[in-house]
């Protein structure tokens, strides 16, 4: 089913002198109370844009951190107005609460083409709980209700599945839409479908793993991850990274992957060093030995693996090759990287630390798809239903 758009709303009519509460996804890292980083803020801007030149009074929300229902000065989202209006133009009043009579009455004064942001929603443990009380009241500062941010959407919140039976209208914002849209492409994958999986832990991934491997044609192991699998296939991996209590599911996967002809890619050469931090001597082998950790798959995995990504059709990745931060041990990930770059296909990139490897290349206009949310977009790709998106589908 689809989800209720925000350009069906403007078609209809809709948006012009109402109040619309945008949920949306501006947990920026602040560094002396300033974002240090603002593409969450950049990606908002398009629906912002959208509802203000169509009259619209914008009432603007977001997490920020994890305050835990607590007031937390450092976890403000004022900060975020002062950037918003800077790259809005316009001025962009603040709620120093997200409910209430006083962000009521603030929310009431706005004209049309006008926007408020609210403050930090985790201030109230009744947004994580979904509380119905807490719902009702974020639901009566508006009318319309738009959800932009696609990061949470994985997760049942007041703000992104609790207030939406209390507004007259609900849709996607455009980020989301753009997600959904794009997303789509790896449920429907063309051929061959390539799924490049790195990262710290087997546990953050299984579940992508058994969902993709009967999907994928080749599924490429990177990160510690890889020696979970490499130690389930009884290969010796020294004292790499390894979650022992997962080597029976990687089995699992390792079988489904048999069964369903997908072919199971792991690392056959590593860059290996005693301690993982910056300065310690580093080599590269083919296998690992004693005393020694796997800290990023050599150069000549990386090369098989970035001439998969070259072939592949569709493509979906998540996840860095190695210790991506140490920079002796960023290469595999950067190798990748262009090679997912270079794939003729359609490309999904996800997970912060493979973002940071493309945009640090400079590669970020030759992916199709940057998403945005990491967590959200491996559950969406496995075909688990969003709670936040399938509130929208009415
Ligand atoms: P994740 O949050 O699961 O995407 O994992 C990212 C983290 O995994 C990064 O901080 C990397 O430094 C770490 N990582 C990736 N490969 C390795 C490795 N071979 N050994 C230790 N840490 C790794």
């Amino acid at each position: 089913m689809a989800v209720q758009s925000l350009e069906g709303l403007l078609t209809q009519g809709k948006l012009k002198g109402r109040r619309v509460f945008v949920r949306a996804d501006l947990n920026v890292p602040l560094r002396d109370g300033k974002p240090s980083d603002i593409s969450r803020i950049l990606a908002s801007l398009p629906t912002l844009r959208r509802l203000l030149g169509a009259g619209a009074r914008v009432i603007l929300s977001s997490h920020l951190g994890r305050p835990k229902g607590q007031r937390k000065a450092e976890l403000s989202l004022r900060p975020v107005a002062a950037e918003l209006a800077r790259q809005l133009g316009t001025a962009v009043a603040f709620s120093d609460d997200c409910l209430g009579e006083s962000t009521e009455a603030a929310a009431a004064e706005l004209e049309d083409g006008q926007i408020l942001l609210l403050e930090n929603l985790r201030f109230y443990a009744g947004e994580t709980g979904n509380d119905r009380d807490f719902a009702r009241g974020l639901a009566a500062l508006a009318e319309v209700y738009v959800n932009d941010a696609f990061g949470t959407a994985h997760r049942a919140h007041a703000s992104t599945v609790g207030m939406v039976p209390f507004v007259a209208e609900a849709a996607a914002g455009l980020l989301m839409q753009k997600e959904l849209d794009k997303l789509q492409i790896a449920l429907e994958p063309e051929r061959p479908f390539l799924c490049l999986l790195g990262g710290a832990k087997v546990s953050d991934k299984l579940g992508v793993l058994e969902a993709l491997a009967p999907r994928a044609d080749v599924l490429a192991v990177g990160g510690a991850m890889a020696y979970t699998f490499l130690a389930a296939q009884g290969v010796a991996i020294g004292s790499s990274l390894v979650e022992p209590d997962r080597i029976e599911d990687a089995r699992r996967v390792i079988a489904y992957a048999k069964q369903a002809d997908c072919r199971l890619l792991l690392p056959s050469d590593h860059v290996v060093a005693r301690e993982p931090g910056e300065g310690s001597a580093s080599r590269v082998v083919s296998e690992i030995p004693d005393g020694w950790m796997g800290l990023d798959i050599g150069p000549d995995t990386a090369a098989r693996y970035a001439e998969e990504a070259r072939r592949a059709r569709t493509l979906l990745w998540n996840g860095p090759m190695g210790m991506f931060e140490v920079e002796a041990f960023a290469a595999g990930t950067r190798t990748v990287a262009q090679g997912v770059a270079q794939s003729e296909g359609s490309s999904i990139v996800g997970g912060g630390d493979s973002l940071a490897a493309i945009n640090q290349l400079g590669l970020a206009d030759m992916i199709d798809h940057l998403s945005t949310g990491g967590g959200a977009s491996l559950e969406y790709v496995q075909g688990i239903e969003l709670p936040g998106v399938a509130v929208l589908e009415r």
